[in-house]
């Protein structure tokens, strides 16, 4: 056990987010860099190493909690990242991103603040990269097997990582112009800085997992030579289809859906322009859904100097605290406040979108919105309450319904997909198509990087046994396991 009082003792504390002045000026990310560092050990030491430790279930990966705040709060980094690296890939990805099912979980949590679970997994893995503690991990033999992964997200590369160091050769197509999938380019640069793919990506390299970028699987390789051409192909390609909104106004120049958006703002990170072809600037943003998309688009919005950022939502708003129907050791539906939000801009919620209006040039320039009411199993306009708001750049953050099937992948291997839109799979990630698997939001819908990291493990203990008939590798999760949210 960590410190026997230390959740007596010590209160809980968080990273330090850059004042918001400061950081709207820069596409960092908005800690303030190492302020865990002077905390970490105490925090870490809040943990009372529970008989029952429920943040184990929590957590997908069934990320050894307990065991690596021990040893933080201990001091013994060396003991903390190998034990967090037995049960998770790309902790870096995980404790910036994760909304931490985990310390929703957390026995501490039923009547105190949770353990600061995630800020512990990340300054594990940050030291360990700082300290040269990350070398890559080359298979001791080869097994001649070979194995194509379609996607290059979480779950491709995690499915990749595993099954390149038991010993296969791994071959990743990718169809955009760099790795990392929607980490790459849906999450903004102020969430997860890209030097923490680029980095893996290195280390995978060294292991001998290939990468090949702006190859459409589909397009300018058939799912057909694929499968001619490798023992086994996992398809990872994420389930990028987005929702829309059919009302009138929705062709007008300026309205577009959010996965339209944020890639280009990251590209201009990365260098590729000056400034975003779809910019903010000076104009009066709208942000058509309340979650964690819209709050990218939010925070990318503020960066790019918009006028002002209203975000819609047509649920009511949540409450802070944990509503009675979820409880612990659920993850609650409460509302949050993102370091986007912090940063300004209005929220509304109750309200569904009727129309757009644009001008002559057919650029939007108003959204008309109505209020709504929850009855009889759907959502009822308030008669006298339509309005219209400024809007001259709206994004559409409405969620995603299911695989790209438009990309001829999913004929050409000749996959079914299930009622959802899905990839369809059985208990072991296989595909109805023999040596064809299945992971991450491909599979399961459009999800979280730690569903996409367990998926991506258990697929490769699938393929590796497809492959030699047994695994040593983990297979943390089954296709049908759902998180405890409610
Ligand atoms: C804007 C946004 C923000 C998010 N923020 C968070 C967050 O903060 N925390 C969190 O936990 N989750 C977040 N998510 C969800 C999370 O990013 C996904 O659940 C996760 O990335 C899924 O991983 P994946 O590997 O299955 O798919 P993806 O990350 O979608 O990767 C799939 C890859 O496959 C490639 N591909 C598709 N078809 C082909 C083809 N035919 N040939 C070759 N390549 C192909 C795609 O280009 C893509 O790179 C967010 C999602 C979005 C959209
Ligand atoms: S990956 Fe997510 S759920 Fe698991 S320990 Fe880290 S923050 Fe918690």
């Amino acid at each position: 056990m960590a410190d026997p009082k230390g959740f007596l003792t010590t209160g809980k504390q968080l990273a330090e987010r850059r004042p918001v002045d400061v950081r709207l000026r820069d596409w960092n990310e908005v800690y303030v860099e190492r302020s865990l560092l002077p905390i970490i050990t105490k925090q870490a030491g809040r943990c009372m190493d529970c008989g029952i430790p429920f943040c184990h279930n929590g957590c997908p990966l069934g990320n050894l909690i307990p065991e690596w705040n021990d040893l933080a709060y201990r001091d013994d980094w060396t003991g903390a990242i190998e034990r967090l690296h037995a049960t998770n890939n790309f902790p870096e990805f995980t404790g910036r991103l994760c909304p931490a099912p985990c310390e929703s979980a957390c026995v501490l949590g039923i009547n105190q603040d949770a353990v600061t679970i995630k800020n512990v997994e990340v300054t594990i893995i940050d030291k360990a990269w700082d300290r040269g503690g990350v070398t890559p991990q080359v298979p001791e033999r080869l097994s001649g097997k070979t194995v194509a992964v379609v996607g290059s997200g979480p779950a491709g590369l995690a499915v990749a990582q595993q099954l390149t160091r038991a010993g296969h050769t791994v071959v990743v197509y990718e169809r955009a112009d760099r790795v990392g999938g929607l980490l790459r380019y849906g999450i903004p640069e102020f969430k997860m800085e890209k030097r923490h793919i680029n980095r893996r990506i290195e280390q995978m390299r060294a292991e001998g997992t290939r990468f090949r970028t702006g190859v459409h699987v589909g397009e300018d390789i058939t799912g057909q030579q694929l499968r001619e051409r490798f023992d086994a192909v996992v398809v990872a390609a994420g389930a990028t289809t987005a929702r829309d909104l059919p009302v009138p106004g929705r062709e007008l120049k300026g309205v577009h859906q959010a996965m339209e958006y944020l890639p280009l703002a990251n590209k201009v990170q990365e260098g590729d322009f000056v400034e975003s072809p779809i910019s903010a600037k000076g104009k009066h943003v709208v942000v058509i859904g309340g979650g964690d998309t819209g709050a990218d688009c939010v925070g990318t919005a503020h960066r790019q100097g918009a006028a002002s950022v209203t975000q819609l939502e047509i649920m009511p708003r949540p409450s802070e605290e944990r509503p009675g129907h979820q409880p612990w050791p659920t993850m609650p539906m409460t509302y949050k406040v993102t370091s986007a939000h912090e940063e300004g801009g209005e929220r509304i919620y109750s309200v569904n979108t009727t129309r757009f209006a644009g001008d002559e040039e057919g650029n939007v320039q108003e959204l008309h919105l109505v209020e709504v009411e929850f009855k009889d199993g759907r959502f009822e306009p308030v008669p006298g309450t339509e309005r219209a708001i400024p809007a001259q750049l709206v994004t559409l953050a409405m969620g995603f319904t299911g695989t790209d099937v438009r990309n001829g992948l999913v004929e050409q291997l000749g996959v079914d997909l299930d009622a959802r839109g899905n990839i369809g799979r059985d208990g072991r990630f296989a595909t109805n198509v023999d040596g064809v698997y299945v992971c991450g939001d491909a599979g399961r819908g459009q999800s979280l990087i730690v569903w996409a990291i367990a998926e991506g493990r258990s697929a490769a203990a699938a393929v590796d046994t497809y492959l030699g008939g047994k695994t040593p590798l983990p297979a943390p999760i089954r296709p049908t396991d759902r998180p405890l949210v409610v």
